[in-house]
């Protein structure tokens, strides 16, 4: 069995500086969009899978044909039913 070296970086920093050099590679290289162009993830009640408010991290939604409704802060989210590709 041969000896596997594994060096880790010293310190958390050293890691976020070797990940903020890559994304500045990566975004020079013109294969990650910019800062300013990437869109805010966008809460979503799905169909048939366990949800969660974003606000207040409730359970219950009152459930209509175009947004559910969260029972505990009333936050709407839009329903969006999930496609399964076999
Ligand atoms: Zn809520």
């Amino acid at each position: 069995m041969g000896a596997r070296i594994v060096s880790f970086p010293a310190a958390l920093s050293d890691v976020s500086r070797a990940l903020q050099a890559a994304g500045q590679q990566l975004r020079a290289a013109g294969l990650l969009p910019a800062a300013d162009e990437r869109r805010p993830a966008v809460p979503v009640f799905v169909i048939g899978r366990a949800n969660r408010c974003p606000d207040c991290h409730g359970e219950a939604f009152a459930v209509g044909r175009i947004t559910a409704e969260c029972c505990g802060c009333g936050l709407p989210l839009a329903i969006v039913a999930s496609r399964r590709i076999m």
